[in-house]
């Protein structure tokens, strides 16, 4: 525990200490998930405790699911104005998937803090471990290293990044050291149970119908090997359903015994977003790279395309097919 920080440990005090007396602002990005929106709440408590002033900002509205974060109110959607000492950015791997563009508009100091392989180290400095279950994994490292006294509610926010980003501990970025570390988090505060519950098993009623009608697409491909599913966005506004409930459903694509690569296709009539995931031999990482802007891990990744759904849908499964 606690190997990775220690060499980032000494810039990164030096880089708070020049920073001192100005605000500094903790970005996410797009569409923040459980590991962006934790390992954000988390900064935004350990900023706080050095007395800045901290501006928590994702280009997305929080999903519902994780309101029941304490200080989860602290994120705001509305793009934060002026200039700030630091711009702390979490969980991104390009500045592209910010949502926005102009970054260098509201600080020449860049912290990247992420875990995506696919990283480009746009930092001034780059936090950036890219075999990493979990942003969250590097900030609880680092307040290890710190030896922080931390509060329970922020071991919860860091349980329920890596609770997230693992699966529920399923994936294969599960391993001893990041059960110790969640271990250690209930040590401090953080509930499993309740967490779950919060995250995954607290659906309205719309958010399961939505489900089931993405459900209801299933269809497999190439002998088999390739299983799909389909969201238009516009279906999530006629159910009364949120972004968020649609969430999770991509690693279900996955569930069957020979079933190599899963993918869930979500579109509006001028782009069509793909969800990879993959049983382990194939590199969906790889295949959504090969799509501009796309990117990710071997096992989950995502790319966009600008077209219309039926066009994009066999394009994309004729690059998996030459992956297979
Ligand atoms: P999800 O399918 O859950 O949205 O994303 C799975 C993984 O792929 C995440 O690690 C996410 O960061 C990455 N990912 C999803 N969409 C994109 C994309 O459009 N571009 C890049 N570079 N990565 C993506
Ligand atoms: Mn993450």
């Amino acid at each position: 525990m606690g190997r990775f920080y220690p060499k980032f440990s000494e810039e990164f005090s030096r880089l708070l200490a020049d920073v001192s007396g100005r605000a500094v602002a903790v970005i996410g990005h797009s569409r923040p998930d459980g590991d962006c929106i934790g390992s954000q709440l988390a900064m935004h408590w350990y900023l706080s405790s050095l007395g800045k002033r901290v501006v928590v900002y994702d280009s997305d509205t929080l999903p519902d699911k994780f309101r029941f974060l304490a200080d989860s109110g602290v994120l705001t959607a509305e793009r934060p104005v002026g200039r700030f000492g630091a711009l702390f950015v979490l969980d991104c791997s390009n500045p592209s998937r910010l949502g926005w563009e102009k970054m260098g508009d509201m600080s020449s100091v860049v912290v990247n803090i992420d875990h995506h392989r696919d990283n480009v180290l746009f930092g001034t400095l780059n936090i950036v471990k890219k075999n990493g279950a979990a942003t969250a994994e590097l900030i609880y490292e680092y307040f290890t290293h710190k030896k922080l006294a931390y509060p329970p509610h922020v071991a919860e926010a860091l349980y329920a990044a890596i609770m997230t980003d693992t699966g529920v501990f399923r994936f294969s970025n599960t391993n001893g050291g990041i059960l110790r570390m969640c271990a250690d988090l209930c040590d401090r505060g953080a509930d499993p149970a309740r967490i779950y519950e919060r995250v995954y098993a607290s659906f309205s009623s719309s958010g399961l119908l939505l489900q089931s009608r993405i459900w209801s697409t299933l269809a497999f491909y190439h002998d088999g090997a390739v299983c799909c599913m389909e969201m238009p966005y516009g279906l999530i506004k006629e159910l009364g359903a949120t972004y968020g409930d649609s969430e999770g459903m991509a690693d279900l694509t996955i569930m069957g015994a020979d079933v190599e690569v899963g993918v869930l296709i979500k579109y509006d009539e001028k782009q069509t977003h793909f969800s990879l995931r993959s049983n382990g031999r194939v590199d969906v990482g790889k295949i959504a790279q090969s799509v501009e802007g796309g990117g990710g891990h071997s096992s989950a990744a995502g790319c966009t395309m600008t077209l219309p759904f039926v066009e994009a849908k066999p394009k994309m499964l004729a690059i998996i097919e030459k992956a297979l």
